[in-house]
C-alpha cells in the first residue's frame, strides 16, 4: 500500500446523520454486511477447484468487513465521546483497519518499534502516538525519540533513569496496577506501579527533571466487570492528586483497552463515562487503548476441510467425525491459545450447496453428527473445537467458517510445520461513510 498523505491531527468529524442512523437501529448495516460478506465467501469459494488448483490456492482466508470498524466507531462516539480512541495496534495491524482508523482521527497505541513505523509510515503525526509499554527496549525508546513520539508509559524507577539517559523530553504517563480479576486476559502481574510506589516513582521523576503529564491503567483485556474500570478511576484520581503535591500538572488520563464488542459494551461505558465525570473535570484530556472492541467482529474466515476420519462407537452405534482444517492454533487461530477465544464453526461449503448465515451451517439446528475439529500441524493441542455438530454430513473439500476473527488471530500466528502465515484478506465495506474515506 501506498503512503498517503499527511493526515490532519484534527478529530474526524460525524455527520449528524451518520449517528442519526445508529439510534433505534443498532443494526444498522449489519443486513448489508451479511450480503456483502456472504457474496466475498461464496465467489471465493466456489472459484477453487480442490482437484485443479495450484498450491495454497486453497489456502484458509479472511473477509474483513471495513463498514464493522466504522459502526464500532460510532458506537464508541456515542457511548464514550469525551474518550478519544487510541486503536491498539498489536490487535490486528490490518493495513486497511490502520487507514480507516487514521481517516476518523483515532490516535495510536504501538508497543515496539515497528509499530511505531508502521503507524508512522502512514503519514500519522506522532502526536498521535502513544508509545503504551512500561519496559521498552533502549534501541526502541532512542527511535521513538529521534522520530518525535513523545508519549509513553513508565510503572518502575529503572524504566525513568532510561527515559533521563535516551529521551528526558518525553511525555510520560505512570502506568497503575489495576484489579483485573474479572478480566479474561490478566495484565496487571506483568505492568503496572501499585499505589504504595507511585509517590516514589513521582519524586524520583521530579528529581530526574522528567515530565509526567499523566496517568494510564489497562483493567485487563476482556474485562467484564464495570466495577473495575471505576475503581482504577479512582485510583488514577488519587496518583493526579499525589503528582499535583509534588508540582506536576497531569492533564491527560488515559483508560486503556480491554473493551469488549459484545453487549456488555453500553453498560460499561455508562459507568466509565460517569465515573469519569465524578472524578476529572472535563479540562482533564481522557484517552484510550481500544483493540479488540474495533475489529473483533469485523473479520471472518474460511477453511477447508483437508481431510476427515470417522469414529465408530461400537458401544453406542454411532459415527462422528474428526475434520482437519488447513489453518489451526499455530495460525490464526492462535487467538485460541493466547487469547482465551472460542471460535465457532460453521459450514460455508457442504458439496455443492452455500449455507453462510443459514441455519444448516450450524446455528440452533437440532443436533445430528458430531465432529471435532483439528489443525493442520503434526500438534496434538492443535485442536480448534473438541466437540461441535452440523446438521450436514461434512466431507474432505468443504469449507467451514468462523466469525468475529479479527481480534488477536493472524498477528500472533506462526509458521510451525511449514504451514505459511501470511492469509489473504479480501475486504468488503458495509457503511458508505467508511468507503467515502477510504474513497473506496
Ligand atoms: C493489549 C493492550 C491493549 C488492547 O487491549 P484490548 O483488550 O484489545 O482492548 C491496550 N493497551 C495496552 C497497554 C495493551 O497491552
Amino acid at each position: 500500500m501506498a503512503p498517503f498523505a499527511r493526515l490532519p491531527t484534527e478529530e474526524y468529524h460525524l455527520s449528524y446523520k451518520d449517528l442519526k442512523s445508529l439510534d433505534g437501529t443498532p443494526d444498522h448495516g449489519a443486513a448489508k454486511a451479511k450480503r456483502l460478506i456472504g457474496h466475498a465467501l461464496k465467489s471465493r469459494v466456489e472459484a477453487i477447484d480442490q482437484d485443479t488448483c495450484q498450491v495454497g490456492d486453497e489456502d484458509a482466508f479472511f473477509v474483513g468487513d471495513l463498514g464493522e470498524v466504522y459502526r464500532q466507531h460510532l458506537r464508541w462516539k456515542k457511548n464514550l465521546g469525551r474518550v478519544k480512541p487510541h486503536y491498539a495496534v498489536k490487535c490486528n495491524p490490518d493495513p486497511q483497519v490502520l487507514r480507516l482508523l487514521a481517516e476518523l482521527g483515532n490516535g495510536f497505541d504501538c508497543a515496539s518499534k515497528t509499530e511505531i513505523e508502521q503507524v508512522l509510515k502512514m503519514g500519522i503525526d506522532p502526536e498521535r502516538i502513544i508509545y503504551a509499554q512500561p519496559c521498552k527496549t533502549k534501541s526502541y525508546v532512542r527511535y521513538a525519540a529521534q522520530a518525535g513520539v513523545k508519549q509513553m508509559t513508565f510503572d518502575n524507577a529503572d524504566e525513568l533513569y532510561k527515559t533521563k539517559q535516551l529521551f528526558p523530553g518525553a511525555q510520560l504517563f505512570l502506568r497503575i496496577l489495576t484489579d483485573d480479576s474479572a478480566s479474561l486476559c490478566r495484565l496487571s502481574q506483568k505492568f503496572g506501579a501499585s499505589l504504595d510506589t507511585t509517590a516514589d516513582l513521582l519524586e524520583l521523576a521530579r528529581s530526574l527533571d522528567l515530565d509526567v503529564v499523566g496517568v494510564a491503567f489497562h483493567v485487563g483485556s476482556g474485562a467484564s466487570d464495570p466495577k473495575a474500570f471505576v475503581k482504577a478511576v479512582q485510583d488514577a484520581r488519587f496518583v493526579f492528586d499525589q503528582a499535583a503535591q509534588l508540582g506536576f500538572d497531569m492533564h491527560t488520563l488515559d483508560v486503556g483497552g480491554g473493551f469488549t464488542a459484545d453487549d456488555s459494551f453500553e453498560p460499561m461505558a455508562a459507568v466509565l463515562s460517569a465515573s469519569l465525570d465524578d472524578y476529572f473535570p472535563p479540562h482533564v484530556r481522557v484517552i484510550a487503548e481500544p483493540g479488540r472492541f474495533y475489529v473483533a467482529t469485523a473479520f471472518t474466515i474460511a477453511c477447508h476441510v483437508i481431510a476427515r476420519r470417522s469414529v465408530t462407537d461400537a458401544t453406542l452405534g454411532t459415527t462422528s467425525y474428526m475434520l482437519y482444517l488447513n489453518d489451526g492454533v499455530y495460525g490464526n487461530f492462535s487467538s485460541i491459545i493466547f487469547d482465551h477465544q472460542h471460535p465457532v464453526p460453521r459450514i460455508l461449503k457442504c458439496g455443492d450447496d452455500v449455507l453462510y448465515d443459514a441455519r444448516r451451517s450450524g446455528y440452533d439446528s437440532p443436533s445430528q453428527v458430531e465432529y471435532s475439529i483439528w489443525g493442520p500441524t503434526c500438534d496434538g493441542i492443535d485442536v480448534i473445537s473438541s466437540s461441535c455438530a452440523f446438521p450436514d454430513v461434512v466431507n474432505t473439500g468443504d469449507w467451514l467458517y468462523f466469525e468475529d476473527m479479527g481480534a488477536y488471530t493472524k498477528c500472533s500466528a506462526t509458521r510451525f510445520n511449514g504451514f505459511s502465515d501470511c492469509h489473504d484478506v479480501v475486504y468488503v465495506c458495509s457503511e458508505p461513510g467508511a468507503s467515502a474515506l477510504l474513497e473506496l
